[in-house]
């Protein structure tokens, strides 16, 4: 899979993904990530992609030209499934999207700045609008962070136990089991004794029970949705 983001602050982006899960699937070639920087694509001698907005009003808002540029130079030697735009007033970010962006093969990811980009980019080129919840961060670059996150550890070959990322919380509408790890006994702080017995069956099930059991406490809306 290739993720390109387009953004004005590339060196806000480059840290996320140079760890960890994320780092390894870019090692292994699971995935490619590009970091544009929008600015090579102005066509001003100060490289700049703001402008004042149309009607007056505080803040700027990046320049149609500069993101036309760039998306039309990428779309020129491949085809992208998706063309996403950062916005708080996109669709709610979600495992059930991560999984369905996961199987794309390419798509670009434009962080906004200042108000946001020039309306004729989204009402032309985008192809989906995502937020990542109700409140608004300055810049695209952590919300393209965090959708790129989301999908590559869903690829296969990023995380070295398949089943994992299977099993987190959301994956079937309902959030993960605690988990425990040594000692047994921590100044008499003890893990359940269902998880030291050895019997498969018995751990499952129990597992899933904690997982009904959690999500009726802390997301029971989780439940409401099966139907
Ligand atoms: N004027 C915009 C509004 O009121 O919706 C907010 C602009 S915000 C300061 C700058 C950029 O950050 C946005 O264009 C968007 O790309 C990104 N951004 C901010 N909050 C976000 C969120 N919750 N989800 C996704 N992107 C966000």
């Amino acid at each position: 899979m290739r993720i390109d983001i387009i953004t004005v602050l590339p060196d806000l982006l480059r840290s996320p993904f140079s760890d960890s899960i994320i780092k390894r699937a870019r090692d292994r070639g699971v995935v490619e990530i590009n970091i544009i920087n929008l600015r090579d694509y102005s066509t001003d001698r100060h490289r700049s992609v703001d402008d004042y907005p149309f009607g007056g009003g505080a803040g700027m808002v990046l320049m149609i030209e500069p993101v036309y540029n760039c998306i039309t130079h990428l779309t020129s030697q491949r085809h992208y499934d998706e063309i996403i735009y950062t916005s708080p007033d996109g669709i709610p970010f979600s495992q059930s999207l991560a999984n369905e962006l996961s199987m794309k093969e390419n798509i670009i990811i434009l962080a906004g700045h200042y108000k946001g980009v020039d309306q004729r980019i989204r009402d032309r080129l985008i192809t989906r609008e995502i937020s990542i919840g109700d409140y608004v961060l300055t810049g695209g670059e952590l919300p393209a962070a965090v959708i790129t996150d989301a999908i590559v550890r869903l690829l296969p070959g990023s995380i070295s136990d398949a089943e994992s990322a299977l099993s987190d919380s959301f994956q079937d509408d309902l959030l993960a089991p605690p988990v425990y790890t040594r000692p047994a006994d921590f100044r008499g702080w003890k893990v359940p004794d269902i998880l030291l017995g050895g019997n498969t069956g018995e751990i499952e099930k129990w597992r899933f029970e904690e997982s009904v059991r959690i999500t009726r406490e802390k997301r029971p809306g989780l439940l409401d949705d099966e139907s």
